[in-house]
């Protein structure tokens, strides 16, 4: 791992047992076999259709699902750690550089804290500061930071608008001082008008406090204007990863091409000539053989429905899991 990585992912795999008793230990594997770097400083977007592994792999990133196959490491120059084993005072540590944004600014908060509490809580938690006066001084830092009124931290979450109760639980993830944070759907319950000004507090905070972010989205367009580089899940694993703008000028992947059409146009003359996304996600519990997404793809072919493709390299930092990428690209019309 260079030093501009600050997490990778090698097959990385995520299960759960569902079966109850000891005679059936039915495994549902939420995230299989995921490999991915994420630079230090970048904005990473992870996008896919609910049911695709997102979020598990979010939070086994945060070392808060089990990890049962492949290795996570965490690399930030005063620590390296590998997930996959964490425990005790190095998970401990380890809370204290990767935090969550939740996605619901609403059910995130208690209503019977006051603001100054529900942002001091990691640190008292954490034991990271001494005393109370310390704490306040932190707390006040890090609400001026997210654009808080200072005079609102006596107040209940009640007293405030959806916007600022996410600014809100960014001060309560920053406050400890993480490198890392996973922000879930982070701006989905908002109005789209909050939308944009949570979004550029969260660049400037980046910027601000040199932060690498894992952005978690379905919405498409948020993650084009957001993120540096972006990883499309389809049933737990991954199948195309790329640059932003690369991705976006030219998918690769008949699943992230179906995604991409779906955003809609404001181009009158374009009635929509791309590829549909047609059908639903199937069920971890019963994946298909093959590429897993040769249930819905136009393209399958036999070879797909038997043999499951790799992520291949194919240059300049995009990677896509699919037997006829180069084909489908040569049939692209000049
Ligand atoms: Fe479609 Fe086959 Fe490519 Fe899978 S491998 S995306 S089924 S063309």
């Amino acid at each position: 791992m260079t030093d501009d990585i600050l997490i990778s992912a090698r097959d990385l795999t995520v299960g759960y047992q569902i079966g109850k008793g000891i005679f059936n230990k039915t495994i549902l594997n939420a995230v299989n076999g995921v490999s991915l770097d994420i630079e230090r400083g970048s904005f990473f977007g992870l996008v896919g259709e609910s049911g695709s592994g997102k979020t598990t792999l979010g939070r086994a990133l945060l070392k808060a699902a089990p990890i049962t196959g492949g290795h996570a490491r965490y690399a930030d120059g005063e620590v390296d750690y590998d997930l996959s084993t964490l425990d005790g005072a190095a998970l401990k540590d380890y809370r204290k550089r990767a935090q969550l944004i939740f996605q619901d600014p609403y059910a995130a908060l208690s209503p019977r804290m006051t603001v100054r509490d529900i942002i001091a809580e990691p640190l008292e938690v954490m034991g990271l500061t001494k005393g109370r006066a310390e704490t306040d001084e932190r707390v006040r830092e890090i609400a001026a930071k997210c654009r808080l009124n200072l005079e609102h931290l006596r107040r209940f979450p009640h007293a405030f608008s959806g916007g600022q109760r996410q600014r809100i639980s960014i001060a309560r993830a920053l406050v400890a001082g993480p490198q890392f944070i996973v922000a879930d759907e982070s701006v989905a319950a908002l109005d789209v008008s909050i939308q944009a000004d949570v979004l550029n507090l969260l660049k400037q905070l980046q910027a601000d406090l040199g932060l690498t972010f894992l952005f978690i989205s379905h919405d498409l367009s948020v993650v084009a204007h957001t993120c540096d580089h972006v990883a499309v899940m389809y049933l737990g694993r991954l199948v195309e990863t790329a640059p932003t703008r690369k991705l976006f000028a030219a998918p690769r992947h008949p699943y992230t091409k179906a995604l991409f059409s779906a955003i809609p146009s404001l181009d009158p003359d374009d009635r929509g000539s791309a590829q549909k996304l047609t059908g639903e996600i199937p069920s971890p519990l019963n994946q298909p053989s093959g590429c897993k997404f040769h249930t819905r793809c136009p393209n399958a072919i036999d070879r797909c429905r038997s043999e499951e493709p790799s992520l291949e390299n194919t240059g300049d930092g995009h990677s896509v899991s699919c037997h006829r990428w180069r084909e489908l690209l040569e049939a692209v019309p000049a």
